[in-house]
């Protein structure tokens, strides 16, 4: 570890992680006075934040799954087509199938080619064959005339136009190609993506498995919701939070509850995040308070990238991988938690999930109301966002404080605001994060 020299590394195959010998485990003692505090580590900005989790996340190893499962997943090969779309000439309209060079004369009804069907007889000079939309076109006709533009007399037919050779016939390959690569590696599978899979019968496809996030809660005070608050307890949100955060970003949630402020109970739980999920985030423990000590226990088992950062709120979020897996330990202000999650949390769930040019959607939007406040980091408010004359306004969500949970609900955007600005005009134009880029979608009927 960069910062704590002779810090020692958890591996993944430590016996710590033996539920079964308990004699096995790993205790570690930790004087109050031994803290790491947020203070050992060197202040950052947000970019190297970024740059960090991205040098040090990586996507999950692939695995392969029917395709009936992969929506949502991203793709970690290209998908080919082994056979032309569609495999034979296909009739685009319901009408009759004939020959171009007998222009607009009278034509004989010689059968019906149906949907389904292998061709058989061939059409002549002089006939025509009728024909539904998506039936193979029988040799000897290159065109096929909708039913609704000709003139039918007894068993004859004549089209009320000249057709012209290939007119409403889908050659073969039409839509996809032999050969032709028609996904690749590092899309995500929508519902079309999805059909394509069934249509060239790639039965199996390789993806990158979606992450499992465990959420860890920590805190002496902390208790579970439907409990009747003790004096100076509080209920736990953070981990609904940000278990809905995991899921709402495509991961899997997995709860690892709650723990009081004791060392080996956090271990427990953050040994048990290790060996059941890809990653893990814990909230609360990384301040500066004598029971904080999640960034000792993460610095003894692996390694911790950043520690301290110049971004409010969230200045003591912690960014450790422990034996290659990302742990990410969140302050425990419902704010600070999910903001943060957002923030770091976020691009690592989608590097891991294999989107690794994902970047978070940003728009520029102007500041509705001047804004004062204490300069020096940069920071992050939470504003709903509304359109007016073709420009996205922002308006912030009432009190800002961290602890203030509410400022989060219906915020449409993190607006960020520089750390060296203190009085903000109205009208500033400023990045805003989205939180929820479908609405903003809805707001402004499509962005300029
Ligand atoms: P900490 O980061 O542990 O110092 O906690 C900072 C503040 O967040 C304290 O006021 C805690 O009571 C509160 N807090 C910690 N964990 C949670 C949680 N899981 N849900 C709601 N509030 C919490
Ligand atoms: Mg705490």
């Amino acid at each position: 570890n960069a910062f704590l020299p002779g810090a020692r590394r958890w591996e993944p195959h430590d016996r710590a992680l033996s539920v079964n010998q308990p004699s096995n485990r790993r205790r570690h003692v930790i004087q109050s006075t031994q803290h790491i505090t947020p203070l050992a580590f060197p202040f950052i900005e947000i970019e190297e934040a970024w740059a960090l989790i991205r040098a040090y996340v990586s996507p999950l190893m692939p695995t392969t799954i029917p395709f009936q499962e992969s929506l949502g997943h991203v793709l970690a090969e290209d998908v080919r087509a082994e056979e032309p779309l569609p495999p034979f000439r296909a009739a685009v309209v319901d009408g009759y199938a004939l020959r171009a060079e007998d222009r607009d004369a009278w034509r004989e009804v010689v059968g019906e080619q149906r949907v389904g069907r292998a061709t058989e007889a061939e059409v002549g000079p002089g006939e025509a064959m009728w024909v539904a939309t998506g039936a193979p076109v029988p040799p000897g006709a290159d065109a096929v005339v909708e039913v609704e533009r000709t003139e039918e007399q007894g068993t004859r037919i004549r089209p009320l136009y000249t057709p012209t050779p290939g007119l409403n016939i889908r050659p073969v390959g039409y839509d996809i190609a032999a050969g032709e690569q028609v996904l690749h590696k590092g899309q995500r599978i929508d519902p079309a993506a999805l059909g394509i899979l069934a249509s060239v019968n790639a039965l199996h496809v390789r993806v990158y498995p979606r992450p499992r996030v465990g959420v860890l809660s920590t805190g002496d005070e902390v208790v579970e919701p439907g409990h009747p608050l003790r004096p100076g307890q509080i209920r736990d949100s953070n981990r609904y939070t940000l278990l809905a955060a995991v899921q709402t970003a495509g991961g899997i949630p997995v709860d690892l509850g709650t723990r009081p402020d004791e060392v080996e109970a956090l271990e427990d739980a953050l040994e048990q995040g290790l060996r059941e999920t890809d990653m893990v985030i814990t909230c609360g423990g990384v301040s500066m308070g004598n029971r904080d000590y999640m960034k000792d226990i993460l610095a003894q088992w692996g390694t911790i990238h950043f520690g301290r950062l110049r971004v409010k709120p969230g200045k003591p979020a912690t960014f450790a991988t422990v034996a290659g897996k990302p742990v990410f330990a969140l302050p425990g202000n419902p704010v600070s938690a999910l903001v943060a999650f957002y923030l770091y949390v976020l691009p690592a769930l989608h590097i891991l999930a294999g989107d690794t040019t994902w970047v978070h959607p940003q728009v520029r939007v102007k500041l509705a109301h001047p804004i004062h406040r204490e300069p020096g980091r940069v920071e992050f408010q939470r504003a709903r966002l509304r359109r007016e004359g073709g420009v996205l306004w922002a308006e912030v969500t009432g009190k800002q404080a961290s602890s203030r949970l509410l400022s989060m609900v219906s915020a449409d955007a993190l607006i960020r605001l520089e750390a060296d600005w203190e009085e903000i005009p109205a009208g500033t134009e400023v990045p805003a994060i989205l939180l929820n880029p479908e609405r903003i979608f809805q707001l402004t009927g499509g962005l300029p």
